[in-house]
C-alpha cells in the first residue's frame, strides 16, 4: 500500500502555535519554552499566539478580546486598525494577570504583534495549503480551472506574484480566481509562508514582524 503523507501544517503545531491554555505563565519557567541559562531563562525554541478577533473593549487602555484554535476567549492589549474577524498573531505571548484579575496577553512591544487580514480558520487553511504544496512540488495545477503543468508539452503555469503560493494557466483564469475569492485567500497564504519560512525548533534571536 502505498504510504500517505500526512503533514500537521505549521500553524497547526500545538507547541509552535499553542492556544491560550498552553501559553506559558509569565510567573514560571515553562520547561517546554524556556533553558535555564548560566544567568537567566532564555527561550528554547519560538512560539507564537493565534487569535481570532471578536471584540475590543477598555477604558484607559483598549483591550482585545480574541478566540484561540481551542475557541477559548480572552483579553489582549490593543493595537491600532483592529477588525472583527481578523486574526491577532502575538509572538513569545505569555498568561499575564492584569490589574482588574483578567488574564490575558500584555503586548508592550509593537514588533511581537500582528494584525493578518484574515480569518483563524483561513491562516490555518493556508498553512495546509503551503504544507501540501511543499509535500508535493511536481504536480502543480491551475488554481482555477484545474489544468496540469505539463512541462514537456506547453502548459506552464505562472504564480500569482503576491502569494507565490496560487498558480494559474493564464490571466483569464487568474482574474477569475481573484473575484472568486482568491483576493482573500492570497493574504492568508502570504502570511502562511511568512511563518512557514522561519525555522521554529531552534532560538537564535527572536522573531519580529
Ligand atoms: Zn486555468
Ligand atoms: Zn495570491
Amino acid at each position: 500500500m502505498p504510504e500517505t503523507k500526512t503533514s500537521k501544517s505549521l500553524l497547526r503545531n500545538s507547541i509552535k502555535f499553542p492556544t491560550f491554555r498552553d501559553l506559558p505563565d509569565e510567573n514560571d519557567v515553562d520547561p517546554t519554552y524556556y533553558d535555564e541559562g548560566p544567568y537567566r531563562f532564555a527561550p528554547r525554541q519560538h512560539w507564537c499566539f493565534l487569535g481570532e478577533i471578536v471584540g475590543s473593549y477598555g477604558l484607559c487602555r483598549a483591550l482585545l478580546r480574541v478566540k484561540d484554535k481551542d475557541g477559548q476567549t480572552i483579553g489582549q492589549a490593543l493595537v491600532p486598525q483592529i477588525k472583527e474577524g481578523h486574526t491577532v498573531a502575538v509572538l513569545y505571548g505569555e498568561q499575564h494577570g492584569f490589574l482588574d484579575m483578567t488574564v490575558g496577553i500584555r503586548v508592550e512591544e509593537a514588533s511581537i504583534i500582528k494584525i493578518i487580514p484574515c480569518s483563524l480558520e483561513q491562516l490555518l487553511k493556508a498553512s495546509d495549503d503551503v504544507a501540501a504544496r511543499n509535500l508535493n512540488s511536481q504536480s502543480r495545477c491551475c488554481g482555477s480551472c484545474g489544468k496540469e503543468e505539463n512541462t514537456s508539452g506547453n502548459t506552464y503555469l505562472r504564480l500569482c506574484s503576491r502569494c507565490k503560493q496560487a498558480s494559474y494557466c493564464g490571466e483569464v483564469c487568474q482574474k477569475k480566481a481573484w473575484v472568486d475569492g482568491h483576493k482573500a485567500d492570497c493574504k492568508a497564504l502570504v502570511w502562511a509562508r511568512w511563518f512557514a519560512a522561519r525555522n521554529w525548533e531552534v532560538f537564535n534571536g527572536y522573531f519580529e514582524f
